[in-house]
């Protein structure tokens, strides 16, 4: 897809209701740090539309990215920073939950994992969410430049593994520096758009 416009449409906090959108909606899930924003900004061919920050956690809200006027970037919060109250983190939680179970427009759901690391609890529980909501989300590996190439397979298979995964779940390794997958997650979108 040619990205021709990019931008911020709305931020929604813990307690807002979510927009009426009438465009299709593909959304990224990942605990904090995992590279979403990269991800974004790297599909979207921008530096920093989306932030990305030494410090982990700040996105507390839903973001909703128009692209091309045809589609929308959902940015879910980043969840499962340690530094958060257990009350914030459950808000998080139920402000997650509320956004996948009630979005008519959401259309594919990505859940980003560091490939370097066997998922967390977290991680396996925002799985289970998405699945339960009747979504078969698509793996998406990040940072696949900082693992040697021979650890590849091995990294994917633990996660496979740990998260459990409904056989067929695709996992695409991605690189924000490389941007080694960024045309196999624009294929898998565009297929979903064309469904
Ligand atoms: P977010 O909290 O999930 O939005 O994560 P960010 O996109 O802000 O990334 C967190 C940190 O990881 C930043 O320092 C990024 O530069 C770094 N990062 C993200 N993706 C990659 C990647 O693919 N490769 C490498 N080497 N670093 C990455």
């Amino acid at each position: 897809m040619i990205v021709k416009s990019a931008e911020l449409e709305t931020v929604c906090g813990i307690t807002s209701k979510l927009p009426d959108n009438d465009l299709p909606e593909i959304a990224f899930a990942g605990k904090s740090n995992v590279g979403k924003s990269s991800l974004i900004n790297g599909l979207l061919n921008r530096k920093s539309l989306a932030r990305t920050s030494a410090q982990p956690g700040k996105t507390q809200t839903i973001n909703f990215y128009n692209v091309n006027k045809n589609l929308y970037f959902v940015d879910l919060p980043g969840y499962g920073y340690a530094k958060v109250s257990v009350e914030i983190r459950a808000k998080w939680g139920k402000m997650i939950e509320r956004y996948l179970h009630g979005s008519p427009q959401l259309k594919k759901v990505f859940l980003l994992i560091d490939i370097r690391h066997v998922p967390s609890e977290n991680d396996c529980m925002m799985y289970d969410w998405i699945v339960d909501n009747g979504y078969e989300p698509v793996i998406i590996c990040t940072k696949l430049d900082k693992i040697k190439r021979s650890q590849v397979q091995k990294n994917l298979k633990l996660i496979r593994e740990k998260l459990d995964l409904v056989p067929g779940t695709t996992m695409i390794p991605f690189s924000a520096q490389t941007k080694q997958g960024r045309d196999e997650i624009w294929n898998l979108i565009e297929e979903t758009l064309a469904q």
